[in-house]
């Protein structure tokens, strides 16, 4: 695999994953090969489209949460679980335009934060969706320099916090895990064996089946807002295209949770490829609304900022 510059990389998968989740925004629910069937050739320009209530370039839930996220860590010095979970509770006082059904149940449902989410699940027992997965970026590009068993182990935590389902801790410690391996200039697809050796041995089947090379997104059985056929589809989006570009045209063209199946494929893409292979068109209308923070709308060069004090 290419040796790319770090930061390359690390930028890449944050502000790849944004720039999949504002393209993939408005196709939220619709139908397979919709984006495709409007914007028929590659390279062309004008997806940066808005629609369904999203403005040209507005990232949702899952990269607001991605900078919640990296402001805490930041600002905290370090993972502060407790601190996690009280932006998370102000953003969701705040009625962003998006949230999960699960992620707003556990953050208003006044338990405090070590209990909220395993309460919800609980009651639900249905907890193991896309919603954890979905805001990892720049928590994985922080922990990689940490290795493995950290990385891994911070995603789990950080998941913990909405999500009480262990299926949606393992799919984001395989994400993670992803991207760390990615910075060493490892190629993701080969390493998955050995990653799938470290996932709990009672979730390790669901993700083989998911992560294996013949698996097609037509055989996820369940909808693409649960983790496992979302992470699948992003490894699928990422082995069957050979740029940036199509990894993610591939993932909205499946249709259903389409802003988070872009983000998950966005931050692996960006991270693989790199952010010069992010096309310009794509980052120069991004912006990310933080509702609960007095109106502040992060720009790239913001994110690219966010990047670099996170650790590259
Ligand atoms: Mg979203």
């Amino acid at each position: 695999m290419q040796r790319t510059e770090r930061f390359q990389r690390a930028a890449g998968a944050v502000v790849g994953s944004a720039v999949g989740d504002a393209l993939g925004a408005p196709f939220e629910f619709g139908p397979r090969g919709a984006f495709t069937a409007r914007f028929p050739t590659p390279g062309v320009g004008g997806e940066m489209c808005g629609g369904g209530g999203w403005d040209p370039g507005e990232a949702t839930d899952d990269t607001q949460m991605a900078v919640l996220v990296a402001e805490s860590l930041l600002e905290r010095d370090g993972l502060d679980l407790p601190d996690i979970f009280a932006r998370f509770q102000r953003w969701a006082a705040s009625e962003p335009k998006d949230i999960g059904l699960q992620t707003e149940d556990v953050l208003t449902n006044g338990m405090p934060w070590d209990l909220a989410a395993a309460i919800h699940f609980q009651v639900n027992r249905r907890a193991a969706g896309n919603g954890a997965l979905m805001r990892a970026s720049t928590s994985a590009v922080h922990f990689a320099p940490a290795g493995r068993e950290a990385t891994m182990d911070a995603a789990r935590r950080i998941a913990a916090l909405t999500h009480g389902d262990r299926a949606a801790w393992e799919a984001t410690a395989i994400f993670h895990e992803l991207v760390r391996v990615t910075f060493e200039d490892t190629d993701p697809l080969a390493a998955l064996p050995d990653i799938l050796a470290l996932v709990r041995p009672d979730h390790r089947d669901r993700y083989a089946t998911v992560l294996a090379p013949d698996w097609h997104p037509d055989q996820a059985t369940e909808f693409n807002g649960a983790v496992w056929p979302c992470l699948g589809s992003a490894i699928w989006a990422l082995r069957t295209t050979t740029s940036f570009e199509d990894a993610i045209r591939a993932a909205i063209d499946l249709g259903g949770d389409t802003d988070t199946v872009a983000a998950v494929t966005g931050g692996l893409a960006g991270a693989y490829y790199g952010l010069n292979a992010i096309p310009t068109r794509w980052t120069q209308p991004l912006h990310v609304p933080l509702p609960g923070s007095d109106g502040r709308v992060l720009h790239l060069a913001d994110l690219l900022h966010l990047t670099h004090s996170l650790g590259c």
